[in-house]
């Protein structure tokens, strides 16, 4: 591949300590590690005494337990969630055994999609549902903290990045990560609303990001920039397959993804299959029938 992404794995941690990674900003990690999560979901604590809790995490009492002694003799004010993947929100519901601290998400699992007449029944926390629904540019103020709300739709069509103001730090949730591209996995997941939600972050001054999977991003621009070109790169491929001749998803992908595992092979699929979607909405591709993984895609 020609674009070089400048990815970052390495990171210190414990699973159930805490760490300060700011005045206002500590992190749990939960020990889910996977193929997906690299070393689990990363809980985060915003502010000090009042704090806000970003992403709860699955539901795992022992990373709920860890958070919790985390916070110990503070009071959780405010749990904000970035999205529903059950690597996400499930904990908030073991969390509301031990605080009162209402949710804020933008929505329901396939929310954003459901506003487009598309309902999306699978692969989410489908028992997730905030207190208080959220949209961009909205303001949520804490004790010695303020977040802006960034709404970032593709990953899935329920996305929230959070900005703490006053360190200018973006909470990117799983819309951009500095260890992986996002996965992108209709009908939830958007290739068109991922490209726009990367473009928007282009036009924002935030110093940081913070993921919830992996190290923090100290220079997010070019990061960005770099996934842009790549998800550029992966529709060039796809349409040089289809003029070869190869207009299934399923021999595109060893074609494309050659330094990937085979075991991530479906996970690959689904993001071509987004691509493929985006290359048809924009009249790059046309499809034979219903957009799936199995169609037969052709070049107009
Ligand atoms: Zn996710």
């Amino acid at each position: 591949m020609a674009v070089q992404i400048p990815y970052r794995r390495e990171l210190e941690f414990g699973y159930g300590a805490m760490s300060r990674l700011g005045p206002r900003i500590r992190r749990v990690i939960a020990d889910n590690p996977s193929p997906f999560t690299l070393y689990g979901t990363g809980t985060y604590i915003l502010g000090n005494g009042e704090v806000a809790v970003i992403d709860p995490g699955p539901a795992d009492p022992a990373h709920i337990d860890a958070l919790l002694r985390a916070v110990e003799g503070e009071t959780i004010t405010h749990v904000l969630v970035t999205h529903t993947h059950t690597d996400h929100s499930p904990g908030c519901a073991l969390l509301k055994a031990h605080s009162d601290a209402p949710t804020y998400a933008y929505g329901p699992h396939g929310a954003g999609k459901l506003e487009e007449g598309v309902p999306v029944e699978e692969g989410g926390d489908m028992d997730f549902e905030p207190d208080h629904q959220i949209r961009h540019g909205d303001v949520i103020e804490g004790g010695d903290w303020s977040v802006e709300c960034v709404y970032t739709p593709g990953h899935t069509s329920n996305h929230m990045c959070f900005q703490l103001r006053e360190d200018k730090a973006l909470f990117t949730g799983d819309h951009v990560m500095g260890w992986s591209t996002s996965i992108i996995s209709p009908p939830d997941g958007d290739m068109a609303a991922y490209m726009r939600s990367l473009e928007l972050l282009l036009q924002r001054d935030d110093a940081v990001y913070w993921p919830t999977h992996g190290p923090c991003i100290d220079d997010p621009k070019p990061l960005v920039q770099a996934f842009i070109e790549h998800r550029r790169e992966r529709e060039a491929q796809i349409l040089e397959c289809v003029g070869r001749g190869v207009g299934n998803i399923r021999e595109m992908v060893p074609i494309m993804y050659t330094s990937t595992p085979e075991f991530m092979y479906p996970a690959a699929g689904r993001s071509v299959l987004a691509a493929v979607e985006y290359l048809v909405q924009k009249g790059e591709l046309v499809s034979a029938g219903p957009i799936s993984l199995d169609g037969s895609y052709r070049l107009p």
